[in-house]
């Protein structure tokens, strides 16, 4: 995967695993982040780079017991 790309959207579908893997738009460092199934089917959610600190705007629209789509990005774009 291209470490320098800075949006990432997936559109395959997913089985809800506990965790989410995604790749810091900051630094490229793979992190990986729990899913709340029963935060709704639109979630969008800011975390820090487990390895950079930077803030990481995570979006998830989740259909049933799946990942529809996924975006990641940094904040302020
Ligand atoms: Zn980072």
């Amino acid at each position: 995967m291209n470490k320098n790309i800075l949006m990432l959207w997936y559109y395959t579908v997913m089985p809800i695993d506990e965790n989410f893997d995604f790749d810091c738009p900051h630094c490229g460092s793979a992190n990986s982040l729990p899913i709340d199934i029963t935060g709704g089917s639109r979630q969008s959610l800011v975390v820090d780079c487990e390895t950079c600190c930077a803030p990481i705007i995570v979006r998830l629209r989740l259909s049933g017991d799946e990942i529809v789509s996924v975006d990641v990005r940094k904040e302020n774009e």
